[in-house]
């Protein structure tokens, strides 16, 4: 690893109206009917985003490359070495979604690359922008599909397995945008020596507190869970409150404890019930069913697997209290994911020698960096987010606030890289 040697010698400027105009040019493809993006996986917005990025890094004198997943690459030869700084972030956005979650990191990776070679020349080792085709599950359940592709995790079930909405495969979509499945395997990248992907903050610390950026230091571990309550059908008028094995109103006890025991641990533990259901589902009848989701996140995992271990204990407690059935079925269990340190110094020491104010702070959110961060060195930059909003049409980051991040990015690339 390079000790972090923070200045370059070479003067890089971002204009921030040039800035702009790339993000609100990228922010006009895929447009949603009823307000914000969508740009599912190979779905013709998609294809049309990936087809402009690719056109800009042919403008800005990078090499271009598609795999097989349709993750794209833009490349600054290196003088000494093959070996790879890689930077972007992901193209695909969640339905209804804004022009910054991920598409400002792949913009900024290319604005960054970009300038070095134009200030600085080629640099030692090879740098990449990381266009990443996937990254939000939004058209199939198949999270980090660019990420998972290059560091070798796409099982070989999945293409004819995972099916979207409307019942198209990930094999058949693939094919439909020229790509073979067959060739998934051939996506993996060995050559890496590290990866930087700057993302707004999705949440509001940084600007809570002030600051110009964030570096991250853990990406949060979560836990999944679907619950099943099963109590009795009974009339909603003759049944006494002490006689009944009401599911919704134990699945209501059990969110309101878990809630309140992950507000009670204090921050970063968050708990959350996203959707609820119950049968048969009228007014005059106690629910004999109920199902809700859990959806538990903590950066810490001795404080993950407390957090967890709490909200088991209240799902079985509460349903042996009510005489209720519980089964706990596990949909997703990831394990925090620490960022390299070296590469965090690189970003760190960027900051201040830019004058900047930041923090280091853990992810709530699930980003390309922790796919990537067991196989390469990795590290996560965060520009603020105004009010924390996120996945939704608001997403907002003014310029002003993202080109300290370019100027850090691009700082952490050439020490990285030249
Ligand atoms: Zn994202």
């Amino acid at each position: 690893m390079p000790t972090p040697t923070p200045p370059t010698d070479c003067a890089v400027r971002f204009d921030p109206a040039r800035v702009q105009r790339y993000i609100d040019d990228l922010g006009a493809i895929g447009v949603h009917p009823e307000g914000g993006l969508y740009r599912g996986l190979y779905t013709p917005a998609w294809a049309a985003a990936m087809d402009r990025m690719e056109t800009w890094l042919r403008e800005l004198g990078l090499t271009t490359r598609r795999d097989a997943v349709g993750n794209l690459f833009g490349r600054l030869a290196g003088t000494e070495s093959a070996r790879v700084v890689l930077s972007g972030s992901h193209v695909d956005t969640v339905r209804q979604g804004g022009k910054y979650d991920g598409a400002l990191g792949a913009i900024a990776a290319m604005l960054a690359i970009s300038a070095l070679g134009e200030a600085c020349g080629p640099p030692r080792k090879t740098l990449e922008v990381y266009v990443i085709c996937e990254e939000e599950g939004s058209r199939f359940p198949a999270n980090f599909w660019g990420s998972r592709a290059v560091t070798g995790q796409i099982r070989p079930e999945e293409p004819d397995r995972i099916r979207d909405a409307d019942g198209v495969t990930l094999a058949e979509a693939m094919r439909a945008q020229g790509l073979d499945p067959a060739a998934i395997p051939s996506a993996r990248r060995d050559d890496l020596d590290a990866f930087v992907e700057l993302h707004i903050e999705q949440g509001r610390l940084l600007e809570e507190g002030g600051y110009h950026l964030g570096v991250v230091e853990t990406i949060t571990g979560l836990r999944h869970l679907r619950v099943h309550v099963t109590g009795r059908q009974d009339h909603a008028g003759t049944t006494p409150m002490d006689l009944r094995r009401d599911a919704l109103a134990g699945a209501a006890e059990m969110i309101a404890r878990l809630t309140k025991a992950a507000a009670a641990m204090g921050r970063p533990a968050v708990a959350t019930a996203g959707m609820i259901a119950a049968q048969p589902g009228a007014i005059n009848i106690v629910p004999r069913a109920a199902q809700f989701t859990v959806d538990t996140r903590h950066p810490d995992p001795a404080r993950r697997r407390a957090l967890v271990a709490e909200i088991e204990g209240i799902l079985q407690e509460v349903a042996a209290r009510r005489g209720l059935g519980l089964q706990v079925e596990q949909l997703a269990d990831h394990e925090p994911t620490p960022m390299a340190p070296a590469i965090r110094q690189v970003l760190a020491a960027a900051a201040d020698a830019e004058g900047l104010r930041w923090l280091a702070l853990p992810s709530g959110a699930g980003h390309d960096s922790q796919i990537l961060a067991p196989h390469v060195p990795t590290a996560l930059l965060f520009v603020p987010s105004r009010d924390g909003r996120s996945h939704c049409p608001e997403e907002f980051t003014p310029v002003e606030q993202i080109v300290p991040g370019l100027r850090v990015l691009a700082r952490a690339l050439h020490a990285l890289a030249y």
